[in-house]
């Protein structure tokens, strides 16, 4: 399922889908999806519904259990936040060391760090073996002591001391002992995760003691390092490097503050307690082969996408990968037949990690446009299409603008239509279709005719980024239509010479000089499209006043979001991050060396003590007190 799929999803379908696929996983061992894709799952939602109560839920593989205990309060194990990046995380995306950052409350708060085991949580006081039930109780699975070898501080041996951790089974053992285990069914086990789950729930361990099946205990206190937050970006390398070569299955490593009430205080989210985080390992990578190169036509250029021999990555077969542009595959020189490294490592996307040449290579460049023959030409990084008529391109600039203007329930396949059928060329043509043109679109009855006809007189009312956006004009989207629209009306804009535009941030002179020349090109669309289309200017809306920026850092005598709903009280907006875009940085110590402070003094930001801070406000509040009175 595609992250846009997700999306379209309501609750009821989420909830009905996490639930099964928990079903495959803890039930019968077999999941259909990977555990990124299950996240998206669940991260939607917490979006829709942050207080649903599978997001709380924990789960258990199902064990053979020969009584139930009681759990005491602090052996429940919850889930946990999960980051797949260490730092640098791609936008909108949590990374280990920026919720590291949030948490540390100086340079030296001190942070634990943890395996976590791919198996079966599991506590042994001495007298019981207990597995984590489903529900408040746990599973007595003491009748498979015989089993299991604990591996602890200074000790492996038979369990024979209490101990807590993880019930699994070793990589090597699994290598060993178990390829010649048979199941009831005469296979052997897939994979280790299947074989403790297998194992756990077996009713009778005889016939699998007799061939000598082993598990192993291994208590969470067994590896663990303690850091410091001024050492965890230089430590962290040689930690995950130890950690990744432990012989226990692993699916990632905990980090949490070793400060357990200061843990505690930070409470939890609806799903997570916020004072551990789980990072996940990097996905598998394989290698395969590069079959063909597929290029396909955007609204702009040709995009190559990669057609491999198809691979089995995280549970999910992969048969496709981008290859992003032309100067990609020139700079790595990549050709059809070479082999290529995939990884699918947080994100949904596999992508390439190296390329190898192949015996037989085969240039993967095409001379002629897939859909239209004409010749192609390489622009920048991209190949494109030479032909402006090319009809694959018209389509999906079609699209590309029906979006940005948000006309409601016109795909694709419509648009297509009403290229072939009406004549459709551009999006003037579309904004004046009338109702009898799409009676003529196969499939449009009174009813949805009339809806699409309206759907696209109601876009006629738009604001001015989207139409900005809407022409199709390359590198520009609506998110950076909108910032250059809080300063120039649209209108102000078609007047700016390219020197002009090229002084306005964020845009550079070769931006510049391509807003300038489609502004021109498309003057006359334009004047058309105005005369049909009413523009709300963004330039002096309620949108483009801001409210001034602060964030804070540091020790504080009080909790974070004290200070943060007291900032937005005073008419701050509070922010997490320091960037360029930050008006004050309030600091608990103003000699502190901490890497927002430097980052805050190289960008030049305003920085100041939290008393004084304090104080300014109160001030404020007073002069503001004292206006109204007078
Ligand atoms: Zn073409």
């Amino acid at each position: 399922m595609k992250n846009k799929d997700i999306n379209k999803l309501n609750e009821e379908q989420l909830v009905t889908e996490i639930n099964r696929h928990n079903k495959l996983y803890w039930e019968k061992n077999s999941p259909e999806i990977s555990d990124e894709e299950y996240d998206l799952l669940i991260r939607r939602l917490e979006e829709i519904n942050p207080e649903h109560e599978l997001l709380r839920k924990y789960f258990a593989p199902n064990v053979a259990s020969i009584g139930q205990v009681k759990t005491t309060p602090d052996t429940k194990m919850i889930s946990l936040e999960k980051t797949y990046f260490f730092d640098n995380a791609p936008k909108g995306k949590k990374s280990l060391m920026s919720w590291a950052e949030d948490r540390a409350r100086d340079k030296e708060e001190l942070f634990y760090i943890q395996p976590k085991y791919d198996g079966i949580s599991a506590n042994y006081d001495g007298n019981i073996l207990a597995t984590r039930g489903q529900d408040s109780n746990d599973q007595n699975v003491s009748d498979k002591i015989p089993l299991i070898e604990l591996e602890t501080k200074g000790y492996k041996g038979p369990l024979d001391r209490p101990a807590r951790g993880e019930i699994v089974i070793r990589d090597d053992d699994f290598k060993n002992i178990y390829k010649k285990i048979k199941r009831k069914s005469g296979t052997a086990y897939k994979n280790s995760r299947n074989a403790v789950a297998g194992i756990m729930g077996l009713k009778d361990i005889s016939e699998i003691k007799a061939q000598g099946a082993k598990l192993t205990l291994v208590d969470y206190n067994l590896i663990s390092y303690s850091v410091k937050y001024k050492n965890l970006k230089s430590k962290w390398p040689e930690i995950l490097k130890n950690i990744e070569s432990l012989p226990y299955p692993m699916d990632g490593i905990v980090v949490k503050l070793a400060d357990s009430n200061y843990s505690k205080s930070l409470g939890e989210t609806a799903a997570f307690p916020r004072g551990m985080i789980a990072f996940k390992l990097a996905g598998a990578r394989k290698k395969t082969t590069l079959k063909d190169v597929a290029w396909s036509s955007g609204k702009n250029n040709l995009t190559p996408k990669g057609v491999l021999q198809p691979v089995e990555l995280g549970g999910v077969t992969i048969s496709n990968v981008t290859l992003h542009n032309y100067q990609y595959l020139l700079d790595r020189d990549i050709r059809i037949g070479d082999t290529l490294t995939i990884e699918r490592a947080g994100e949904v996307i596999p992508h390439v990690v190296n390329s190898e040449p192949g015996t037989d290579r085969i240039s993967p460049f095409i001379n002629e446009c897939p859909s239209c023959s004409s010749k192609v030409e390489v622009s920048g990084v991209e190949l494109r299409c030479t032909n402006p008529l090319c009809p694959e391109k018209i389509i999906q600039r079609l699209c590309a603008a029906v979006k940005a203007l948000g006309i409601e329930e016109l795909g694709e396949p419509t648009i297509r239509k009403m290229t072939k059928v009406l004549g459709v060329k551009n999006i003037k043509d579309i904004l004046t279709l009338t109702l009898n043109d799409i009676y003529k679109l196969e499939g449009f009855k009174e009813k949805s005719a009339t809806k699409l006809y309206n759907n696209i007189q109601n876009a006629k009312r738009t604001t001015d980024y989207q139409f900005f956006a809407a022409l199709n004009i390359a590198g520009l989207g609506q998110t950076f239509a909108k910032s250059l629209l809080k300063k120039y009306t649209f209108n102000e804009l078609r007047q700016l010479s390219a020197e002009q535009l090229a002084e306005i941030d964020q845009v550079g002179p070769t931006m510049s000089e391509s807003i300038y020349k489609a502004l021109r090109e498309k003057s006359v669309i334009i004047d058309e499209l105005l005369s049909l289309i009413d523009i709300e200017n963004t330039k002096n809306s309620l949108d483009s006043v801001s409210r001034p920026t602060v964030c804070f850092t540091g020790k504080m005598p009080e909790k974070r979001s004290y200070y943060e709903k007291l900032a937005e009280e005073n008419g701050y907006s509070p922010v997490d991050k320091v960037t360029k875009e930050l008006d004050t940085l309030v600091v608990a110590d103003i000699n502190s060396n901490s890497s927002k402070i430097q980052k805050a003094r190289k960008m030049g930001i305003k920085i100041i003590q939290l008393d004084s801070w304090l104080s300014e406000i109160e001030e404020a509040e007073k002069k503001q007190y004292r206006q109204e009175t007078l």
